[in-house]
This record gives C-alpha cells, sequence and structure tokens, in this order.
C-alpha cells in the first residue's frame, strides 16, 4: 500500500450537531511518514483520527483508508484489573489469536516499549508513563501499517514525555509504520513529525514540514 490514507474534499458533521466538525479536509499521508496533527481544542484533529481508525464515517467526500490500524489513545484506555501482558494480548484474544502466538507477540512489543519485567505487574504497581506504554505495546501488537496517536503524552510530565518522545521516534525507525499523531503543542509536533498539519475549525489551514519550523510563523497561522 504505497498512500495508505488519502482524504479527499472529506466533511464531517456529527448528528445533532450544528456546525462540520471537519470541513473540506483533503490531505494524503504517505507510507512510513510521521504526520502530526496541531491545532486548538474542538478544531476537529480528534475527528480526522477517529475517521481513519473507522470509528466515525465521513458525511461527505471520500476518505481511503487502512483496513486495520493500531490505536493508542490520550489515557492509556488501560484496563486496571488485567496484567501488563493480559492488557498487551487483549486484541489478539479478541481477534481469537493461539494463545501460544499472543505470548510471543506480548514479548516482543513489551520489550519493544521497555517493560520488559514488568508483564505480569498490573497497572495500579507502574508510573503513568508505564501505563502508557502498556498502550503503545497494545497498538503495535496488532503489527498494522498504521499507528494513530492521540495526544498520548499529554497526561504525563516534561521529563517523563521527553523519554516517550526518544522511544516513540525509536520505535518508528524500527518499524517503519506509517504514524499520524494529534497533539495540541506545537514543539511536539516539531520534535516528532517530518510534516505537520494545522488544524482549525475543521479545515486544515496549513501543511509546513517540520525540519527547520518557523514557529512564531506556524503559531501566527494557528490563531488566524
Ligand atoms: P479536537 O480533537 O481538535 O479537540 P474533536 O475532533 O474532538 O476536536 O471535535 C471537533 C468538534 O466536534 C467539536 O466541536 C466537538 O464538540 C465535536 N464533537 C466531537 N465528537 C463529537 C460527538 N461524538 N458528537 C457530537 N459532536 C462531537
Amino acid at each position: 500500500m504505497e498512500t495508505p490514507i488519502v482524504f479527499t474534499k472529506v466533511c464531517k458533521k456529527y448528528d445533532k450537531a450544528v456546525a462540520y466538525a471537519v470541513d473540506d479536509f483533503s490531505l494524503t499521508i504517505n507510507k512510513g511518514e510521521f504526520f502530526c496533527l496541531v491545532g486548538p481544542s474542538g478544531c476537529g484533529k480528534s475527528t480526522v483520527l477517529k475517521m481513519i481508525a473507522g470509528l466515525t464515517a465521513p458525511t461527505s467526500g471520500q476518505l481511503v483508508k487502512p483496513a486495520r490500524v493500531g490505536m493508542v489513545f490520550q489515557s492509556g484506555a488501560v484496563l486496571p484489573w488485567l496484567t501488563v501482558e493480559e492488557n498487551v494480548i487483549l486484541p489478539l484474544k479478541i481477534s481469537g489469536l493461539s494463545t501460544e502466538k499472543a505470548m510471543k507477540l506480548s514479548v516482543e512489543y513489551t520489550n519493544m516499549v521497555g517493560l520488559t519485567g514488568f508483564r505480569h505487574q498490573y497497572p495500579r504497581e507502574l508510573s503513568g508513563g508505564q501505563r502508557q506504554r502498556i498502550g503503545i505495546a497494545r497498538a503495535l501488537v496488532v503489527e498494522t501499517e498504521v499507528l494513530l496517536l492521540d495526544e498520548p503524552f499529554s497526561a504525563l510530565d516534561t521529563l517523563t514525555t521527553q523519554e516517550m518522545h526518544r522511544d516513540l521516534l525509536q520505535i518508528w525507525r524500527a518499524t517503519g509504520k506509517t504514524i499520524v499523531m494529534v497533539s495540541h503543542l506545537l514543539e511536539e509536533a516539531i520534535m516528532l513529525a517530518g510534516r505537520i498539519g494545522i488544524m482549525g475549525n475543521g479545515r486544515l489551514k496549513s501543511i509546513v514540514p517540520a525540519a527547520n519550523a518557523d514557529v512564531g510563523k506556524i503559531r501566527r497561522i494557528m490563531v488566524e
């Protein structure tokens, strides 16, 4: 799949909503790229991600998207009554994969996110950053080409966030996945992404390369 995600004039209006959450949105995300969507709260970023994940459908326009994705949520969406390993293999169990294969994948991906040695512990015994690592391992274990992240580090402290940034970049390089991430922090987008999409009022206002990004100019576009 060369271009896993293509939006062409996509609009999304939720039932009973007055305004469009996403409006005339056109964007092609290339295979293997790290793309970050930024913009103020309520501008439609998560809705774009949910449409890629197939969690909600466009009202109009065309969307080419992968059949399956891995997704990391803000809270980590970790189930407290399951161990790290049980949380990680949950999607595999749901899809009916054998326990033996699921365990093998669990070892591989808990190692990749740095949770070696924590597999049999419960989320309450771990730090916030480690809990978010469970969420990342669970999104990786399904071995999809596309990984979606919805403000995954917003609940973490600065130092932990920096560690997670470094590790996420390492995972991206090691796996070659296409990553689409949503953030309200421009600095985070510049640090991680190759290209940044700036959203406002449901629209894609501009796409800028993160390398040598002019922060002042991007901020002006964001508030325009
Ligand atoms: P962001 O991720 O940028 O904060 P969202 O995509 O979550 O923005 O929301 C865009 C707009 O759509 C907001 O006005 C929000 O209130 C609205 N919205 C989001 N989800 C729903 C929903 N399930 N039903 C109705 N309106 C929604």
